[in-house]
């Protein structure tokens, strides 16, 4: 493969995407054509007469980059460990002492030198990521993001509530945490990239005083910004509010102004079909975190259901809440989790009454969430490899077992197996290239 250094190139491959919740498209050698990161045409090779830059080998396909739309950056250092307690323990006991540490920018310029090249490497072309409380440390993850190109939207988290947060990392009030947050968007925006965009970002309601929400739907509105929140995350979490607010998340969250178009939600595992069609209704979206539900959420996130209610849903890591920073493992425990909600799990309860029968889904699904679910919810051209879109793609060697047949086993597999096995088994050592908007990166993790 030739290195692109720019970001005008032709690519010769087969295209294995989903552009429905159950549809696997597969596109057998054929010719991609990007002109200043767009996609401007899809043409069968042997139909295909102009110079070829890149030829994928038998045993690659290209598929579309992947969306994680939920990552808390400063956790990268803990990502695998402390998952042994509730999150409202958790929260004080490991994530707050470590977050408040990123007032060192150095510490967090050596992070993000960590983070954003191995979420590259792991298939990651686009990120949402949360920040810290601190200005300079959001400021330099935006500039990090910009210079390894990895596609981002990057949040200064805001959070005042003194009974939500500790004293020793929290906003003064929620007039400075709302200017601060206006001075991060400024600053995100003045790095002229056209990778990375700000995202209006309060913490979770149990960590922010109505002033300070109501203060961040209007600065949102006013930016013309995203925002991304929690959102019935935990039984915790989702009683919390209702006790405070008296009504759901969701509903108290459109009461502040933040459930706008494109706002992410992460989490939202508790959810009533009112909160759903609110949700489908103001055009946001959920980012539904497998791995991190399975230690923090008390419950199994009805994917299908969701779905099913017209919601957009894409996938997140939620690093480090959810221990792997790879969407392929995210996805193939999305799949895991809806067969545990589809039979149930307590061996005391008839087979009949024990799980919530129609939640399965397959590897389609799971993947098309990881991709064009996450597009669809930030309502960005990605997500997806067709003609207007920008080109954010993988290169993958296809999985094979030592059974004697060829790396890609492609003389036995179906396509549809090669899918399946792409979905649940790629690590980052099976993703040969990445290109955003068109480039070719070089996603070397750093240690
Ligand atoms: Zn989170």
């Amino acid at each position: 493969m030739n290195d692109s250094t720019d970001n005008t190139l032709s690519i010769r491959a087969t295209v294995m995407q989903t552009p429905t919740t159950d549809q696997l498209e597969v596109r057998h050698d054929v010719v991609v054509e990007v002109f200043g990161g767009l996609i401007a045409s899809i043409t069968p090779a042997d139909d295909f007469h102009g110079q070829v830059d890149v030829v994928l080998a038998d045993d690659q396909v290209l598929v579309p980059g992947l969306i994680d739309l939920h990552i808390h950056a400063p956790q990268w250092p803990q990502l695998g460990t402390g998952l042994d307690m509730p999150l409202e323990e958790w929260l004080f006991a490991y994530t707050f002492p470590l977050e408040a540490s990123f007032a060192d920018e150095d510490f967090a310029q050596t992070v993000w030198d960590s983070m954003v090249p191995t979420l590259l490497a792991n298939g990651t072309t686009t990120a949402v990521y949360y920040g810290s409380t601190h200005n300079p440390a959001t400021t330099a993850l935006a500039a990090t993001c910009a210079e390894h190109g990895q596609r981002a939207f990057v949040g200064r988290v805001a959070m005042d509530h003194p009974e939500g947060t500790p004293e020793w990392y929290r906003d003064d009030s929620a007039a400075d945490a709302v200017a601060a947050s206006a001075a991060s968007i400024d600053a995100i925006r003045a790095l002229g990239s056209p990778l990375v965009e700000p995202i209006v970002t309060p913490r979770f309601i149990p960590a922010c005083t109505d002033e300070l929400l109501t203060g961040l739907g209007q600065l949102a509105h006013d930016t013309d910004t995203l925002v991304q929140t929690h959102c019935s995350e935990s039984d915790w979490e989702h009683q919390y509010v209702i006790d405070r607010c008296g009504m759901s998340d969701t509903e108290a969250l459109d009461s502040f102004g933040l459930l706008r178009p494109s706002t992410v939600l992460a989490h939202s595992v508790h959810l009533s079909d009112d909160d759903m069609a609110m949700i489908a209704r103001n055009r946001a979206g959920i980012a539904h975190c497998p791995l991190s539900n399975a230690y923090f959420g008390n419950a199994v996130f009805p994917a299908r259901r969701a779905l099913a209610a017209g919601v957009a849903v894409g996938l997140g890591t939620d690093i480090a809440g959810g221990p792997s920073p790879s969407l392929f493992a995210n996805a193939a425990h999305a799949i895991n989790a809806s067969r545990q909600l589809d039979d149930g799990v307590d061996i005391n309860l008839a087979a009949a009454d024990r799980g919530m029968a129609g939640s399965r889904i397959d590897a389609i699904t799971a993947f098309w969430m990881a991709t064009k679910g996450g597009a669809d919810v930030l309502d960005r051209p990605i997500g997806l490899l067709e003609v207007g879109r920008r080109f954010d793609a993988l290169a993958v060697t296809i999985q094979s077992f030592g059974d004697g047949t060829p790396p890609g086993a492609a003389a036995t597999d179906s396509d549809e197996r090669i899918f399946e096995k792409i979905v649940r088994l790629t690590t980052a050592a099976d993703i040969d290239a990445v290109w955003v908007d068109g480039r070719r990166l070089a996603p070397v993790p750093q240690k």
